[in-house]
């Protein structure tokens, strides 16, 4: 069925990898795409069990009790990680498919049980501004607390925990290997974070005290109680903010709106940097007014200098009759962007665009070069614009 909704569609899904250059490496397709992890150098018990689980370990569920539940009457538990504040019955799971209700206790299945390991250029998470060219350790999990009608991970976001093959992976089993991997930083990413967020806290407890970074990218669903907590952990956030449309969220992402714009105000107020993406679809969410309503509203709300990156859709999973998103548009909206008083505005998802580069707002030079995620030129010396030595925000080192 899934197979029958890309082909419908102008492009199946290995086309689309190659196209936006967001190659994924999760086990349900590790050796479709042949691109599972590379292997660290050691010949040890990790390397026998990634080893094991390249040919396909489907089934791993490892219960974890979670705080983040609050307990009701009669056995019934309610979930207070995201808005949607699943209330459970014992024996039942929440709308994301990984959090449980047994015997009346709150559990995560989504714990240790990654389906995608992944490392790349911290430009494929996306961010722009965090260290260029260097490389990050992805790791998500099955599992999503919504349910975008364009997801491109949909074999492992829409599916239960168990129906996925998946590495056995503890937290310090994910260090050892990013550190064997020599990558900067650990990215929560590809997958929705939010629902493995006991995991990603460990992780990132881990990865802090090695000196890593931690970046999650996240369609930031999730209340401001856990959000605040897990931002103590975290050093960069790019949150997809899907559109503009209270019914468009509704109908498309199958969320509300305003959660997402009072995460991405609360991230605002903390040390964290913040990066937005925004998917343009065709006939969804690329009414030119509506860009511009939003890019105002990041301007004044969140500050000029977020950068924010437009992504090019592709056509896939149920929303496979549209077209892809035309060059045009994607110019448009960055026009609007630069009007509405943004400085870093970014295009994704066409070759070689002058969107693809950084610039420096002040001066107007380029001043860091990429062709797709590949660093060509870099000045920006000491967090400054080399050539006028403005300020540029972001984590340079
Ligand atoms: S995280 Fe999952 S279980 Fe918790 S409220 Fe959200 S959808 Fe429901």
């Amino acid at each position: 069925m899934k197979e029958e909704n890309i082909n419908r569609g102008k492009i199946n899904r290995r086309e689309l990898f190659k196209k936006t250059g967001s190659g994924l490496c999760f086990l349900g397709m590790a050796g479709l795409l042949g691109c599972a992890p590379e292997s660290p150098d050691s010949e040890d018990a990790l390397e026998k069990e990634k080893k094991q689980n390249q040919k396909g370990k489907k089934g791993l569920v490892n219960p974890t009790p979670s705080p983040w539940f609050t307990t009701l009457e009669k056995g019934q538990v309610r979930c207070e990680l995201c808005p949607k504040e699943c209330e459970l019955e014992e024996g039942e799971r929440g709308a994301c498919r990984v959090r449980e209700n047994r015997e009346g206790k709150g559990y995560t299945l989504a714990y240790g049980n990654p389906a995608l390991l992944q490392e790349d250029p911290v430009e494929r998470k996306p961010f722009f501004h965090v260290v260029p060219g260097s490389r990050a350790l992805s790791i998500s999990t099955a599992g999503c607390n919504l349910e975008c009608k364009f997801c491109e991970v949909w074999d492992m976001a829409l599916e239960n925990p168990e129906d996925v093959y998946a590495y056995n992976m503890p937290p310090e089993r994910v260090m050892q290997y990013a550190r064997d991997a020599g990558v900067r930083s650990v990215s929560y990413a590809f997958g929705e974070p939010v629902i493995f967020y006991e995991y990603m806290e460990d992780v990132a407890e881990l990865a802090k005290e090695a000196g890593m970074l931690n970046l999650m990218h996240t369609a930031g669903y999730i209340k401001p109680g856990p959000l605040q907590k897990i931002l103590d952990k975290m050093d960069a956030v790019n949150v997809d903010l899907k559109g503009f449309d209270p019914s468009f969220y509704r109908e498309v992402v199958g969320g509300e709106l305003e959660h997402v714009l009072e995460a991405l105000q609360l991230i605002r107020e903390k040390d964290v940097f913040l990066e937005i993406t925004n998917i343009l679809i065709p006939t969804l969410n690329d009414d030119m007014e509506q860009i511009k309503e939003m890019c105002r509203w990041i301007a004044q709300e969140l500050g000029p200098r977020v950068p924010l990156h437009f992504a090019r859709f592709y056509p896939l999973y149920r929303l496979s009759d549209l077209p892809r998103t035309p060059a045009s548009t994607l110019d448009k909206a960055r026009e609007a962007a630069f009007e509405a008083g943004l400085e870093y505005v970014y295009v994704a998802g066409v070759s070689e665009h002058e969107g693809e580069n950084t610039f420096c707002p002040q001066c107007g030079e380029k001043i860091i070069k990429r062709i797709g995620f590949v660093i060509e030129e870099l000045h920006v010396e000491n967090n400054r614009c080399a050539y006028c030595g403005r300020e540029i925000p972001g984590i340079w080192s």
